[in-house]
């Protein structure tokens, strides 16, 4: 198995200072970059500023904890997220995985195997990273190159436009509610209603180039998602 890029960041999210410091140490070895986060807030902070390539999470944390965590930084992002937790039950795995960690180990744990995991996730990560593409429609979104198209030209997208189509053509042609689309797209403090410009700039830009090929429909009260016409 290839090694870790590195210049890959792993941010440790870890309250227990000798399970920080053992994976600390073994991360090392592979020539990485690591941070320490002790909490959760610590953990989101450090995600922000310093970009990590891959998340190791442990679960119970102070002040927010690991499935909190997870959850925001999937709204923010696709960083791989390695679960690092002394919670076994299914039933935390499961929920760990709806939100969407890459994969899930148990402590006690032996840290060669970590590694081997962060290895197998980055790589995974990597292939698939390379020539993702959504299609619905006439409508295609290179993940890689935050680029939309619609029938082969390309749309002039704002940074919010571009998350917010995103949201919408990964569910296909399914409802996407107004708060998801406010998690996945918008800033933290954003309220419902700001997404109302966004979704308007949005439909314009689809519309005028489709002449109704593709449409942004309102659901009302609930929210919105793609139709393609025939
Ligand atoms: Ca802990």
């Amino acid at each position: 198995m290839d090694p870790l890029p590195t210049h890959h960041r792993v941010l440790i999210v870890e309250d227990e200072p000798q399970i920080a410091e053992i994976i600390d140490v073994f991360l090392a070895r592979e020539g990485v970059s690591r941070l320490i986060a002790r909490d959760g807030e610590d953990a989101l902070n450090a995600a922000s500023y310093w970009q990590p390539d891959l998340v190791i999470l442990d679960l119970k944390l102070p002040k927010r904890d690991g499935y909190s965590v997870l959850a925001e930084l999937r709204s923010r992002s696709d960083v791989p997220v390695i679960i690092l937790s002394a919670l076994g039950e299914d039933v935390d795995k499961l929920s760990g995985f709806r939100l969407g960690c890459d994969d899930y180990m148990v402590k006690p744990f032996n840290p060669l195997e970590l590694i081997a995991r962060a290895r197998a996730v980055s790589g995974r990560r990597l292939r698939t990273d390379s020539g993702r593409i959504l299609a619905i429609g006439p409508l295609r979104i290179d993940l890689d190159a935050h680029q939309a198209s619609l029938a082969d030209e390309i749309l002039s997208l704002t940074p919010t436009e571009f998350r917010i189509l995103r949201v919408l053509a990964e569910r296909g042609g399914k409802l996407v509610t107004r708060s998801q689309i406010v998690d996945a797209a918008m800033d933290e403090e954003a309220f419902d209603k700001s997404v109302n410009p966004h979704i308007s700039r949005l439909r314009q830009k689809i519309e005028e180039r489709t002449q109704g090929g593709l449409r942004l429909v309102s659901v009302r009260a609930e929210g919105y998602r793609l139709e393609v016409l025939q």
